[in-house]
């Protein structure tokens, strides 16, 4: 049952550009303060964020509210004083385990303090070390992604695509389990907003329903082998479509593209055109990042080629 807004997610090919994070702070950009100008700061932010937004790329680990980063931090830096039974002021060494805690709490508290920073490039890079080594479980996965669709909703977000990189998490959750929760999740969000639709009654509590349209993409890093990269799309076509055990007409496709990213220096595009073309294949839209380096070139039959150049000549 593929309703609704599905169409407008058919872009077959997308050149990414860093924005900043928030929909509301890319609309002021889009905007211009010039045209917006005569209204205070206050009702620009009012204004701002009425507007329906459309977010085609929204990264999960990107979108974690710091208070539950810290939350997190917290919790492993509660579970290793327990473990050496050591407090802080207790003059015992503390474990290797417990300074890195500590250490990566006091750069996110610091992070959080510089509020003007919002959109510095080095941000990320910055938090996303600490990012991927403190979600381990399952439980905060669904907490993240939970938290992640309630913040666009209030924005006023009425479609978003989240990407991820699939993974396999240190509680054992392998990368399928890691999809099939995302999938899950987000089927489950999408069905409230269907209910709001379908529901007739005019006296319903509207503020049950949602707004918001979600679907998935799943990267490819291309600092990865391309075998692994297979395994992805694979894992794609396979659970794509929700609830399993309905016939596909009557299920919902969540997973509706094929992210590359990753650190530009990791990996070459050609080396995975195939996958994107099987991808492309087997139904999925593709984004693409692309041109995040200078001078990023690649050997191509024998001269010197770029990146970009080279994307942008697939079709
Ligand atoms: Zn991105």
């Amino acid at each position: 049952m593929d309703w609704l807004f599905y169409y407008l997610s058919t872009l077959t090919f997308c050149m990414l550009v860093v924005f900043p994070t928030t929909g509301a702070f890319r609309w002021r950009h889009l905007a211009g303060d010039s045209q917006l100008s005569g209204c205070s700061e206050d009702l620009h932010s009012k204004v701002l964020e009425r507007l329906p937004k459309f977010e085609l790329h929204a990264h999960l680990h990107g979108s974690i509210r710091y208070t539950t980063i810290l939350d997190f931090l917290k919790t492993e830096i509660e579970m290793e004083k327990m473990k050496s039974h050591s407090d802080l002021n207790d003059g015992i060494e503390l474990s290797a385990e417990l300074r890195q805690w500590l250490e990566a709490e006091k750069r996110v508290l610091q992070l959080t303090l510089q509020d003007s920073d919002h959109g510095n490039a080095n941000k990320p890079f910055d938090i996303f070390p600490i990012v991927h080594k403190i979600i381990k479980r399952r439980d905060q996965v669904q907490r993240i992604i939970r938290e992640m669709i309630i913040d666009y909703s209030r924005q006023n977000t009425v479609y978003l695509e989240i990407r991820t990189t699939p993974r396999i998490l240190a509680d054992g959750t392998t990368m399928k389990e890691y999809v099939e929760l995302l999938v899950k999740e987000v089927y489950n969000h999408n069905l409230k907003l269907k209910e709001g639709f379908e529901k007739t009654d005019q006296n319903a509590n509207s503020s049950n329903y949602s707004n918001m349209l979600v679907k998935l993409i799943l990267s490819v890093d291309r600092g990865r082998k391309s075998n692994e990269a297979f395994e992805i799309i694979e894992l794609a076509n396979n659970l794509a479509y929700y609830p399993v055990g309905l016939l596909t007409a009557e299920r919902e496709k969540v997973i509706v593209g094929i992210d590359f990213s990753g650190n530009p220096q990791g990996g070459r595009f050609p080396d995975f055109e195939n996958v994107f073309i099987a991808a492309r294949n087997m139904g999925f839209n593709l984004t693409i990042h692309a041109a995040e380096m200078k001078d990023l070139s690649i050997i191509g039959q024998g001269e010197k080629e770029d990146e970009t150049s080279f994307i942008l000549d697939f079709k």
